[in-house]
């Protein structure tokens, strides 16, 4: 999307290690909408809605600041972290063309995530909280944590361009075979089946599911344009699964 249309349609919250964090409207939307659907069982109940919303976008962050971090290090220009109801999204310019760096940028953020589960892992033992059955939305706070970030790790890994597995997926066909646009249409292809399956199986479990499946649909159609004119791009728009971010 272009710069000054996101700009006018976000708002910066802050600033981390020269990366401006911003706020979609859209994001002031679900938090309004946390606090109003919670409003009738008291107080308490909308805390514990926003400290989770906190909790969820905060794992988002260390997630994206993991592809920044790694970005930068390898000559992009970061512009800023987006945050959205259905995620966080890295705004990067002049993308490394390498394919051993996208694979670097791509997969480092996933790592960050099961990283972070392994912590809230270790707190739960510590702390004895359960950890199974999987929770997201209850139970103790260590479980709840563990299983948000096994969730945006492994759901990002999925080799659907142009979540990061796709990316990672595709430096690895561009690696093989030394054609960046023969991988994206290899790895877009497979973005494009999984997306169908995808959006198949929200229309019966998940109507977030849909929602994902349409955009990694068009996310792979744009990808595949988007190596014709190279040295734009952004690193793993990353949207979580439909229970990570969809309002409580
Ligand atoms: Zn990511």
């Amino acid at each position: 999307m272009a710069q000054d249309r996101r700009t006018r349609s976000s708002i910066r919250v802050a600033r981390i290690g020269g990366i401006d964090i911003r706020m979609h409207w859209t994001f002031l939307v679900l938090v309004v909408l946390v606090v109003w659907l919670n409003s009738g069982s008291g107080s308490a109940t909308a805390a514990s809605g926003l400290v989770w919303i906190v909790a969820v976008f905060s794992s988002v962050l260390v997630h994206e600041y993991a592809h920044c971090v790694v970005a930068r290090r390898r000559g992009a220009v970061v512009q800023d972290i987006l945050l959205l109801p259905i995620g966080g999204l890295s705004q990067l310019e002049k993308m490394p063309e390498r394919a051993a760096d996208e694979f670097a940028i791509a997969v480092v953020g996933p790592l960050a995530s099961l990283g972070l589960a392994v912590i809230a892992v270790a707190g739960g033992l510590v702390f004895g909280a359960h950890l199974w059955p999987p929770t997201l939305f209850a139970g103790p706070w260590f479980a709840r944590l563990a299983w948000l970030n096994i969730l945006l790790g492994v759901f990002n890994l999925l080799p659907a361009l142009p979540m990061d597995g796709g990316r990672v997926l595709r430096a690895a066909l561009e690696q093989h075979d030394h054609d960046r646009i023969t991988a994206t249409r290899q790895a877009g292809k497979i973005a494009r089946i999984l997306a169908v399956v995808m959006i198949a199986g929200g229309v019966f479990y998940d109507f977030w599911l849909v929602f994902i499946g349409v955009f990694v649909y068009l996310g792979a159609g744009s990808e595949e344009r988007a190596v014709q004119r190279p040295g734009q791009g952004s690193a793993g728009p990353r949207p979580p699964s439909a229970q990570s971010s969809s309002p409580e």
